[in-house]
């Protein structure tokens, strides 16, 4: 049954729905499950209109009424500094917390005030600790390579730790002083005019983004995790963000996962149903495989700076910056959100792509379980673009495109939804 909630919050009612729950990391979706969306500054409300009417139309075709969403608008950034004089209220914290499972457009990084940044704030607020960027390409995208479709995978960024997470000290502060004399200390010298940036990487924050990486390749027939570092350098951050997830394997998959060398040996290269492929490659190495041998990487598992690089070199080569999707999930919250930021002079224009937002709502349909629906959506978005009615961005680099509204792409969309 659902019903309407009699909390509040931001001032608004909650819609009759369900609340998401987690169990052992995993949403127990109901069949009308409350979802707080934001939509995002400058372009955020035009690609937010066409990507829910996307979503609600996929659902739809996939379910005929049986399910469907409750939508319920929190604020961030802009728009809630100007209605409640916070980017970041209270209350929309407590929204997204209540109700597990949320999704965003893109936010202004508001400048001074002590806030790095809104998605990174998000980021450590709920733990999110596994970033996640599927790449696949959608056939007629303007593409950089040749054979963009051998590129095919999902990178888990960690999302908490490494030289990102932002402990860092400018030049001649006392905290840099300080740290400077310490390493001295150590027999190790820093020149005196450095700023330090430091680089912690901690084996629970490593295991648990390689369990992810390795629960998603099983539950989703992928045929390898590649665990990328730069280990021979940095050999107790990046070395042991390595170590640490072959330990994670081998503990906790033992019965599932085989090395490269056990695959040769005992199953003559060919891998059995059921397992998993755990293999690593040197960070520099990885840059260049993926477009030498895009076609044997599946599932890339890395630190948080390295999959930063990579996952926008990924999708650089199949042509989807402008339409890569992202999540950002942690053990009893997940936001998914564009890739992109507000591109703030094409505001209210009606004009840029929306593709990445729906792709993170379809991502988030699968993360639901609406696996019938996500595919729909997929579908749809390959069947407008093969036929060239596309936006701006894409209509530039394609000969023979229609240019297409933000909206009218959004329609374009449900009308090639075959359910
Ligand atoms: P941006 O908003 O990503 O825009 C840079 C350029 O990328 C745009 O001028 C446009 O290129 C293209 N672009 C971006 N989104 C597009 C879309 N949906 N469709 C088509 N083309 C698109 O980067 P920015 O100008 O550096 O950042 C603006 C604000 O966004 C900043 O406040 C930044 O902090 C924030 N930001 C937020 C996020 C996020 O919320 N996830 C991420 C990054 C940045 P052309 O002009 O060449 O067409």
């Amino acid at each position: 049954m659902t019903q309407m909630s009699d909390k509040k919050f931001n001032g608004l009612s909650v819609p009759a729905g369900e609340k998401i729950r987690f169990a052992d990391g995993k949403p127990q979706c109901p069949d009308r499950p409350i979802i707080p969306f934001i939509e995002g500054d400058g372009t955020g409300p035009d690609i937010w209109q066409a990507t829910k009417r996307v979503l609600d139309a996929a659902v739809i075709k996939a379910y005929a009424g049986k399910r469907s969403i409750a939508w319920f608008e929190v604020f961030a950034g802009e728009k809630a500094n100007k209605h409640f004089g916070s980017w970041l209220p209270e209350d929309s914290i407590k929204a997204i917390r209540e109700f597990g499972v949320a999704i965003k457009g893109p936010l202004t990084t508001p400048i001074g005030g002590g806030m790095r940044s809104l998605n990174v704030t998000l980021r450590q607020i709920f733990d999110l600790y596994c970033c996640v960027r599927p790449v696949k390409y959608f056939a007629g995208v303007p593409s950089p390579v040749v054979a963009p479709e051998k590129l095919d995978v999902v990178i888990f960024r960690e999302n908490t730790e490494d030289v990102y997470a932002g402990i860092e000290y400018p030049i001649d502060s006392a905290e840099a002083k300080q740290l400077i004399e310490l390493i001295a200390s150590f027999g190790k010298t820093i020149r005196p005019d450095s700023g330090i940036g430091i680089k912690p990487i901690s084996r629970f924050g490593s295991q648990r983004l390689v369990r992810r990486a390795i629960q998603y390749a099983l539950e989703h027939n992928r045929r390898t995790v590649t665990l990328v570092h730069k280990g021979n350098i940095m050999k107790f951050t990046e070395g042991a963000f390595r170590d640490w997830g072959y330990q994670l394997a081998a503990s906790e998959f033992a019965s599932s996962w085989v090395s490269e060398e056990t695959l040769h040996t005992e199953f003559q290269d060919r891998l059995p149903p059921g397992k998993v492929i755990v293999n690593d490659r040197i960070a520099d190495s990885m840059f260049q495989q993926v477009l030498s041998r895009p076609e044997e990487y599946s599932v890339l598992a890395t630190a948080n700076l390295n999959g930063d690089y990579l996952s926008d070199a990924c999708a650089a080569q199949v042509g989807g910056l402008g339409i890569a999707p992202g999540a950002n999930i942690g053990d009893d919250c997940a936001i998914f959100e564009a890739t992109h930021g507000t591109a703030p002079k094409y505001a209210g224009l009606d004009m840029v792509n929306p593709g990445s937002v729906i792709l993170s709502g379809a991502m988030m349909l699968e993360f639901l379980g609406w696996v019938e629906a996500k595919e729909i959506v997929h579908d749809a978005l390959g069947k407008t673009i093969q036929k060239k009615t596309v936006t701006y961005d894409f209509a530039r680099m394609m000969s023979g495109a229609t240019q297409l509204r933000t909206s009218e792409f959004g329609l374009a969309i449900i009308d090639n939804m075959v359910g």
